[in-house]
C-alpha cells in the first residue's frame, strides 16, 4: 500500500502503554466510578479465543456517558515495526473516512457518514462495551463508535494464523471493523441485537442465530473488500496487497480456525464464515466498489 506522505486520520487515539489496572487509568463515566454500568455486554470472542475477535452487542452505554480521561502519556516505546504500523494504518483509517464519506450519501440509504475513532493499545482497554483485553483481537465497539486495535495482533495474524506477511493484512482487519461501524450507521448491528435477544429468549435457536452472525460478519468483510477498491481506483495498492487481504481472510474463517484450535470442524458454531465464503464477499466487495452486493443475509 502506498501510504508515505499521505493524508492521516485524525481519529486515532494512542493509549499505547497505558494500563487500566494502574496509575493510567483511564476513566469511564467520570473518574471511573462504575465498571458496574457496564457491564451489560456480550464480549464475543470469536473463534476460540485469540481470534479476529468483535464486539457486536449494541446494548452498552450510550457514547456520551464514555469520558475518557486525558491522562499523561504513557512513556511507550514503540519498535520500528510498530511505528510503521501506526503510520499505514493511520492513512488506511483516512482512506476508510474517505471511502465511506463518498458512497453512503450516495447509496440508496443516503446516510451522512460519522467517522468513527480507532483507539490503539496495548495489554488491557476499558471501552463502553466493556473491558477488554487483546486476546479477544480487533475488534468494534458500536457504543463509542470505535476500533479497538491492539498492534501485536499483526504478529498473531501472520506468525500464529500464517497469513501473508505485508500491511494489506492489516489493513483488510480495519476495514472489516469499520464495516462493522457502517452496519451500525446502518442499523443492521441493531437488527443482528434483536436476534440475539430471541436467543436469550430462546425463541430463536443458537446455531440459528450463528447464520445470522455468518452474514453480518460476512458483509464487514464486503465492506472491507468496497474499502479496497476505492482505494484501488486512486491507484493507492501495490503489488500483492490484495492477495495480503485474501491470505488473513483465509486465516481468520472458521473451518480454518476450528481446524487450528479443536482439529475438526463444526459448520453449526461457524460466526464468521468459512475462509472460502470470507475470501468470496471480500472479492464481492471490491468488485462491486458499492452497497449494490452487499446483502449477505439473502436467503436467511
Ligand atoms: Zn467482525
Amino acid at each position: 500500500m502506498k501510504w508515505q506522505g499521505r493524508r492521516k486520520s485524525t481519529n486515532v487515539n494512542d493509549q499505547r502503554g497505558r494500563s487500566f489496572g494502574g496509575g493510567g487509568r483511564i476513566a469511564l463515566g467520570g473518574g471511573g466510578l462504575g465498571l458496574v454500568g457496564i457491564v451489560i455486554y456480550l464480549l464475543i470472542t470469536l473463534m476460540g479465543g485469540g481470534n479476529l475477535g468483535d464486539v457486536v452487542d449494541g446494548a452498552v452505554l450510550p457514547p456520551s456517558s464514555q469520558q475518557q480521561s486525558s491522562q499523561q502519556q504513557g512513556t511507550y516505546q514503540e519498535t520500528q515495526q510498530e511505528k510503521e504500523l501506526m503510520g499505514f494504518l493511520s492513512v488506511a483509517l483516512a482512506d476508510i473516512e474517505d471511502t465511506w464519506s463518498e458512497i453512503l450519501p450516495k447509496s440508496e440509504y443516503q446516510t451522512a457518514y460519522k467517522e468513527p475513532q480507532m483507539t490503539i493499545y496495548t495489554g488491557q482497554i476499558n471501552t463502553a462495551c466493556g473491558a477488554a483485553d487483546s486476546g479477544v483481537g480487533p475488534f468494534y465497539c458500536p457504543g463509542d463508535h470505535t476500533i479497538y486495535l491492539d498492534l501485536s495482533f499483526y504478529n498473531t495474524l501472520t506468525k500464529k494464523y500464517g497469513a501473508k506477511e505485508g500491511d494489506f493484512a492489516m489493513v483488510y482487519v480495519v476495514a472489516h471493523e469499520a464495516g462493522h461501524h457502517v452496519q451500525t450507521l446502518l442499523g443492521v448491528t441493531q437488527q443482528l441485537n434483536t436476534l440475539r435477544q430471541r436467543v436469550a429468549r430462546g425463541t430463536m435457536s443458537q446455531t440459528e442465530f450463528n447464520r445470522y452472525s455468518v452474514a453480518f460478519e460476512l458483509q464487514a468483510d464486503y465492506l472491507a473488500g468496497v474499502v479496497a477498491r476505492y482505494m484501488y481506483e486512486r491507484g493507492y495498492l501495490e503489488q500483492g496487497d490484495l492477495s495480503e487481504a485474501m491470505s488473513a481472510a483465509a486465516v481468520v474463517g472458521d473451518d480454518a480456525i476450528q481446524k487450528r484450535y479443536q482439529g475438526y470442524v463444526d459448520p453449526d458454531t461457524f460466526n464468521h464464515g468459512t475462509s472460502a465464503q470470507r475470501q468470496e464477499w471480500f472479492k464481492r466487495g471490491f468488485e462491486a466498489g458499492d452497497l449494490s452486493g452487499w446483502d449477505t443475509f439473502k436467503g436467511l
